[in-house]
């Protein structure tokens, strides 16, 4: 039977990048939307997750769209296909401590993945939600 060691690699914030399953940060785009507060407000954000790819959080006192949809420049390696001309946003990130570290949801007050989730908040918050649907 042979040894096998195994060799560590430090993570740098150089080198972080390449070991990122997934490329995290370049499979979504946030859009942040007023703080839904009427049963209007959150029948629209129900019409939007019914939608694929969809979701819906609270960061902070904010509420947020999450669209999973991949950027349409994310190669199958990994990399940026436009690196160099890539928008400023992107130019701006910081992966001193990104998604690669943490769960960018880790720290959301709400996180709607589903529309059922949504759906059940609703019920709760607004006593007679499913009245509408039932007459
Ligand atoms: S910045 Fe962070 S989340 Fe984005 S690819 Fe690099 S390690 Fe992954
Ligand atoms: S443009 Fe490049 S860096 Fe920006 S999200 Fe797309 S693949 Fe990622």
């Amino acid at each position: 039977m042979t040894k096998q060691s195994k060799i560590k690699t430090e993570i740098t914030t150089e080198n972080k990048c390449s070991f990122c399953d997934g490329t995290k940060c370049c499979v979504y785009t946030t859009q942040q939307i007023d703080t839904p507060r009427t049963k209007d407000d959150f029948d629209h954000l129900l019409w939007q997750m019914a939608h694929k790819n969809i979701q819906v959080y609270k960061d902070e006192g904010e509420w947020f769209l999450l669209v999973n949809n991949e950027c349409q420049f994310l190669g199958n390696n990994g990399q940026c296909g436009i690196y160099e001309t890539r928008p400023q946003l992107c130019r701006d990130y910081s992966n001193d401590y990104c998604e690669f570290d943490e769960p960018a949801e880790k720290g959301f007050q709400f996180y709607f993945k589903t529309y059922d989730e949504l759906n059940t908040y609703c019920q709760k918050r607004f006593k007679k939600w499913g009245i509408r649907f039932t007459s």
